[in-house]
């Protein structure tokens, strides 16, 4: 039966009680009702949350987690970390990618996310040549989605140049090679995929690989209403680099050369100044933030409290996926800003003063739309996309339905979520994603061979 009781769910508009969610064979939900009766036969939870969208993945970087933690000669940077993971992207082959993004959704999954979006640009062979068929690799991870049931959002990535001033690529920015060309035909090659779990937009990589007039004809020659994303503001480098070219800042440059809108997400964008803050907020664009990521690269901290305060959109990605729980991103960008602020209880607004829901359900809204599809909210026509947390877990049991997600998000580090439905399928039961020996073998193979060539 397609359908579910939840005593505790958490709504749109808040949590709410005996709640009948049903979705229909196509993975959307069809209806809900508050304040319901459960029907005989259908299977009980207490507490569900809509599944959380992942708004920021190199999926293939996956394989690379905790292999970075040690000290070169001089000071380590985010610079030096690039420098080993093209050592890395130049030698990984298709197969696996598609076996580490296997492995990685279904990580994904068992710790709430319900939906990634793939910013993805390994797009040519490990000679710098143009695979036979141009969306080959992207195709793959839409397979790894498809086994492990993930909902996707594949990203194209236009990338041309090594830096401002259409810079050449370096011998090891060869696999990424694209023009706009390329990419919208990688985009028009993915069309028959589209369905109620994959979603196709495009993403220039960054300012410094791509130039403002690619950024414009990319998203001019996209089809209406498909999400475009770009890494922006990462780096305090990379700021000094656009100001030295451009004479602005890279957000105040790209949101008045490009025309951005609700179309886009900004991905990192931690370094603003207080007019950038105020452009971006006005914008609707979404801010896709990465704490665990940006923490892991010497990033910076993004300014979360006057972007919430100006009313600016923002969700959580795992980028480099040194975690792939979204309790840990939403963890670490709130205690970031109690750090920076030496305070408590930062991610709020006047109205909604509980940390957790706030966070949670700002996610889901930014998410969404980074995600461009029907995601992130229990509300029907939407995808049934769901986490049923674990009731008899001592932080959870008994408690009271608004301490769930103070205790879900800042409390301890056993996973508390037990059982996922991703677009009406059932992946998740009882901790364990219901492919994951398999997608494990795969993937075990796939280290061990790269180990091998890196030998
Ligand atoms: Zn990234």
């Amino acid at each position: 039966m397609r359908a579910l009781f939840a005593r505790h769910a958490l709504l749109p508009q808040g949590w709410r009680r005996d709640v009948l969610l049903e979705w229909n064979i196509h993975g959307d939900l069809a209806h809900i009702a508050a304040d319901a009766t459960a029907p005989p036969g259908v299977a009980c939870a207490d507490h569900v949350l809509p599944g959380m969208v992942n708004l920021h993945s190199h999926a293939f970087q996956r394989a690379l987690g905790g292999l970075t933690e040690r000290a070169g000669d001089g000071p380590d940077s985010f610079w030096t970390w690039r420098d080993l993971m093209y050592r890395f992207a130049a030698r990984i082959t298709p197969e696996q990618i598609e076996a580490i993004a296997a492995q990685l959704f279904s990580e994904c999954l068992r710790h709430g996310y319900t939906s990634v979006c793939e910013f993805h640009y390994l797009q040519r062979d490990q000679g710098g040549k143009p695979y036979a068929r141009p969306a080959d690799t992207a195709e793959r991870i839409a397979c790894a989605g498809h086994e492990a049931g993930m909902g996707l959002t594949l990203l194209p990535v236009l990338y041309s140049h090594a830096g401002f001033g259409e810079q050449p690529l370096k011998p090891g920015q060869e696999r990424f090679r694209t023009g706009v060309d390329d990419v919208l035909g990688i985009v028009d090659a993915l069309g028959s995929l589209r369905d109620g779990q994959l979603e196709v937009g495009a993403a220039p990589h960054s300012l410094r690989a791509a130039t403002i007039a690619q950024v414009r004809a990319l998203a001019e020659g996209l089809p209406q209403g498909r999400p475009l994303h770009i890494h922006i503001a990462e780096q305090q480098a990379e700021v000094a680099q656009c100001l030295a070219y451009s004479g602005q800042r890279p957000v105040a440059y790209l949101m008045e050369h490009a025309g951005i809108d609700e179309r886009w997400c900004l991905v990192h964008a931690t370094h603003l100044d207080d007019l950038e803050v105020a452009a971006l907020a006005r914008s609707g664009a979404v801010a896709g933030l990465c704490p665990t990521t940006e923490a892991n690269l010497g990033d910076g901290l993004f300014p979360l409290e006057p972007f919430i305060a100006a009313g600016g959109r923002f969700g959580v990605g795992s980028d480099s996926h040194v975690s792939q729980s979204p309790v840990e991103e939403l963890r670490w960008l709130e205690y970031g800003q109690r750090l920076l602020h030496q305070r408590r209880n930062v991610a709020v607004t006047r109205e909604r003063r509980d940390v957790g829901e706030y966070l949670w359900q700002a996610a889901l809204r930014g998410g969404a739309q980074a995600a461009g599809r029907r995601v992130g909210a229990l509300e029907e026509g939407r995808r049934a996309d769901l986490l049923v947390l674990d009731g008899v877990h001592p932080n959870l049991d008994g408690v009271q339905e608004a301490d769930v997600l103070g205790r879900f998000l800042f409390c301890g580090n056993d996973n508390l979520v037990r059982d996922v439905l991703c677009g009406g399928r059932w992946v998740v039961q009882g901790g364990r994603h219901v492919a994951q020996d398999a997608i494990a073998q795969r993937y075990r193979q796939a280290i061990n061979e790269l180990r091998e060539v890196s030998q």
